[in-house]
């Protein structure tokens, strides 16, 4: 396979940068299962101020803060409510169902966003033939509905209805900075009222590993039996957690260019004959190749072959992200080889 130089299959794909790897290095440590670990304590302190939250823990991932964050507020047979695009009702290998034994109740919003009205629909009077609704989850930004930020307006709609109807709310926000510096509204606004939320440092943010999780002292305090049941409690992890430290003070601003390069490259795409993008509003940028006569894997394979790659959503969609290690002039050295892939594509020539 040729080198991926420009790698727009996901904002994961970043790495340490050599300023954050002598960081890292140079991080005290400690057992982190004793909360004697330095780095991560700090790295919690950092997070309940960005968040507003009493308490926070350091994780492997943001797949393991949705796991460890749905099994405290959940029982065997309760109802999670979440846009039908939800993360974890698409990635999570079945983890609501596996490690809650709890039923996705999964709302048609727009772009990845549901409205008060329709969580109405959705919750259930209480009665011994129905499943309990007890949490609503809210991804910020939504990943499948195409990076779009949740407006703050309609998450304090729909988190009043939960709390009127007694229900748990819990924010995956593995974005949540994304979606910050594109409205000026602090994480902390958008935070406030969720029982549970958190963020992911191995996107945009750019650090190697990890994730935490906030929420009221007593909802961490059980969080921390369910991070020892699934393997999560580590040891030194200050070496790791170091690199979110240093993301969260040198990263969070620039998050803006991945916006802004995301914008450019959505709008040069969409100049492309035979290409229609669908709305940007951080940074992902989702696209539908099929007027290229190709499927979004075929596309794909003839970006490779020129040293940048996109991901596969399926049929003729196909998804790309900006991120730390993508920079503007690899956004139009990008669109320079898509608009030459078109050129091919349309006149029938021979593909490389
Ligand atoms: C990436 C992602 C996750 C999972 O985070 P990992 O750190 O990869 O486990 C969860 N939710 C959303 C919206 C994501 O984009």
């Amino acid at each position: 396979m040729p080198e991926i130089r420009i790698d727009l299959s996901s904002d994961t794909s970043t790495r340490p940068t050599p300023a954050m790897r002598d960081f890292m290095a140079a991080a005290k440590v400690g057992d982190e299962q004793r909360r004697e670990d330095p780095t991560v304590n700090r790295l919690v302190e950092m997070v309940c101020d960005l968040l507003g939250k009493e308490d926070a823990m350091y994780l492997p991932s943001g797949t393991m803060c949705n796991a460890i964050a749905l099994r405290v507020h959940c029982q065997p047979s309760d109802e999670i409510i979440m846009d039908e695009t939800g993360h974890t009702r698409h990635f999570e290998t079945g983890g609501p169902a596996a490690l809650c034994g709890a039923l996705v109740y999964p709302l048609p919003g727009e772009r990845g966003v549901f409205s008060a009205a329709q969580l109405r629909t959705a919750i259930r009077p209480p009665s011994n033939y129905f499943p309990r609704s007890r949490l609503i989850v809210v991804e910020q930004t939504s990943n499948l509905g195409g990076g779009s930020i949740w407006p703050l307006a309609t998450i304090q709609e729909v988190c009043a209805v939960a709390e009127e109807h007694g229900l748990a709310r819990h924010m995956d926000g593995a974005r949540l900075l994304n979606a910050v510096v594109a409205t000026g509204i602090p994480a902390r606004d958008y935070a406030a009222p969720f029982d549970s939320v958190w963020i992911d440092f191995s996107k945009g943010l750019g650090a190697p590993v990890g994730a935490a999780l906030a929420g009221s002292q007593s909802f961490i305090q059980e969080a921390w039996r369910w991070k020892h049941q699934f393997g999560g409690a580590m040891r030194q992890s200050g070496i790791i957690a170091a690199g979110a430290v240093y993301a969260l003070q040198h990263h969070v601003e620039r998050l803006a260019e991945d916006n802004a390069n995301a914008q450019t490259l959505a709008l040069g795409l969409a100049e492309v004959e035979g290409i229609q993008v669908r709305p940007v509003d951080t940074n992902l940028v989702f696209f539908n190749v099929g007027g290229l006569g190709l499927a979004a894997e075929q596309f794909n394979q003839l970006l490779t072959a020129r040293g940048v790659r996109v991901s596969v959503i399926g049929g003729s969609q196909a998804r790309a992200v900006t991120h730390l290690d993508v920079s503007a002039t690899q956004i139009e050295e990008t669109l320079a080889i898509v608009r030459d892939i078109a050129v091919e594509a349309q006149s029938g020539a021979p593909r490389t």
